[in-house]
């Protein structure tokens, strides 16, 4: 199971399904992408291969610069196109992949009984979260930071906002690496999901949170405070 998550120039979903093949060889049941444009969200996932998500996406509409992907390995409800990730709340305003298992998402789940969910994962709680927050007033920043700090459990999650040219990301237990190229900005699970594109990574540790837009990344910590994280080169034979 994986995550991937890019920003910068040029269109998202090739280098993202590109990002998802990569990182097949961690295993996976169902995969899918979302992207952020003028018009909204776009969101395609299915359960199964990822020749399955890409004949999907041939057919579709998906575009954008900004975007997550995920294959997903299920350990809340069985591998169905429903469940698989990205996932979004009523609203459509956010979607979220996440590689883990979020603990309390039971109690969570009945704290927003007025929310409709789709699937029977446990990642479903940190979209319809953030959408209370977005209700609430909260910039996405804040709403994403708000929504992590009720979470237990270990994760990596990555988010993309309608209307927002920022990818938010950040960890607990499950492994996130930032890439850096000149003019775009990349998140995965592991360096071989976009070592095609720049070996300057940085590794993302426990409890940080990532912000990427086209012209740049910060690093933080829950408390919104910039920690410093080295850029290595990585040596890696693709
Ligand atoms: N617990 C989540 C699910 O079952 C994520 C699984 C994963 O790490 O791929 O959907």
């Amino acid at each position: 199971c994986g995550i991937t998550a890019r920003v910068g120039r040029g269109d998202a979903v090739d280098e993202l399904v590109s990002g998802l093949r990569n990182l097949e060889y961690r295993g996976y049941d169902s995969a899918g992408i979302a992207t952020a444009n003028a018009d909204g969200l776009d969101v395609i996932k299915r359960a199964g291969e990822i020749d399955a998500l890409c004949d999907a996406v041939s057919t579709a509409s998906i575009r954008g610069r900004i975007g997550v992907g995920h294959t997903r390995w299920s350990t809340h409800g069985p591998p169905t196109d429903a469940n698989a990730h990205p996932h979004t709340d009523c609203l459509s305003e956010v979607a979220v992949v996440h590689n883990g298992i979020i603990d309390n998402h039971a109690e969570l789940k009945s704290e927003l009984s007025t929310h409709e969910f789709t699937s029977e994962t446990d990642t479903e709680v940190v979209p319809h979260l953030i959408e209370e927050f977005l209700s609430a007033g909260y910039s996405p920043e804040k709403a994403f930071r708000r929504a992590i700090d009720r979470i237990s459990g270990s994760y990596a999650i990555a988010a993309v906002f309608e209307g927002s040219d920022t990818v938010f990301g950040t960890r607990s237990g499950s492994p996130l690496v930032l890439g850096r190229s000149e003019d775009r900005f990349y998140l995965a699970s592991d360096v071989p999901a976009f070592l095609e594109y720049t070996d300057e990574v940085v590794y993302v540790e426990d409890g940080d949170v990532v912000t990427m837009r086209p012209d740049g990344y910060a690093i933080t910590d829950g408390d919104g405070v910039a920690v410093d994280r080295p850029v290595e080169t990585v040596e890696w034979d693709p």
